[in-house]
């Protein structure tokens, strides 16, 4: 590479003590102008490190994408991906079957099962619980699609969702929960982060008295490659509030989830 990248090494997610070398620290001292003779995704985690945010694989960059940028992303991905296949030692210009499959897996990747990272979150309209509903309300099984960080392959479950209201709780409608969990789950995940990242984004949104989440699924790491294993499933739970306080609400939802399963 002619020129060092601008962008150094990202930030250690715990910051480096005080008393560190001033060397390791990135410069951050470059302007927008300066960016834009780098690569779109050096730019981007420039602007990442500068604002000290983590950029983890299930961690949305939305706000750090400028118009354009998706589409140069795509592009870097692909010429990296058809790297990938090169030292697979697959022969994609005689083949052609793979002769577009790097940008076809990029635009997958960026436009559809890691859109989640990329995308700003859905449009959510919240409304006042006018009715002071305060019954348990159960939403599921939504579908729910995703891949594992670990290698990327697809996990594809379902999703409950318990909700406690209380008379100041913002209600959203009923479709909006599945678009909120289709946009946490469009991206690299582990399941047990991901459960509590939905939770996260609902008690912000909904503030209701409980909050329980239990999502079921299937990593295809588990059939495709390891142990072979055709039946396992991964259950996940959260439990917030009420759900955590009351064995009684806790048994409902459960009772109820494991009706409407089947
Ligand atoms: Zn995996």
């Amino acid at each position: 590479m002619a020129d060092k990248p601008l962008a150094a090494v990202p930030a250690p997610p715990h910051p480096a003590p005080a008393a560190a070398p001033a060397h390791v620290a990135p410069r951050l001292l470059r302007g927008e102008d300066e960016l834009q003779r780098l690569p779109a995704s050096e730019r981007i985690r420039y602007r990442l490190v500068g604002a000290d945010r983590r950029f983890h694989a299930n961690d949305n960059i939305a706000e750090f994408v400028r118009d354009g940028e998706l589409a140069e992303l795509k592009g870097e991905v692909a010429a990296k991906l058809q790297e990938v296949l090169r030292a697979l030692v697959i022969d994609t210009d005689s083949d052609h079957n793979t002769n577009e499959t790097a940008e076809r897996v990029a635009k997958m990747y960026i436009d559809e099962v890691f859109a989640g990272r990329y995308r700003p979150m859905p449009a959510v309209t919240e409304f006042p619980n006018a009715e002071r509903l305060n019954e348990l309300m159960i939403v599921g099984p939504i579908t729910v699609r995703s891949a594992c960080s670990h290698h990327m392959c697809p996990i594809f479950g379902k999703v409950w969702i318990g909700i406690l209201p209380n008379e100041h709780s913002n209600l959203i409608g009923l479709s909006k929960y599945a678009r909120i969990a289709d946009w946490i789950m469009s991206r690299p995940q582990l399941q047990e982060e991901a459960v509590t990242m939905l939770a996260n984004e609902l008690q912000r949104r909904v503030r209701p008295d409980g909050l329980a989440i239990v999502m079921e699924a299937d990593h295809f790491c588990m059939h495709w490659r390891g142990v072979r294993d055709t039946d396992t499933a991964m259950v996940n739970s959260v439990m917030r509030g009420a759900f955590l306080k009351d064995a009684n609400l806790r048994r409902e939802f459960l009772s109820l989830l494991a009706r409407k399963q089947g």
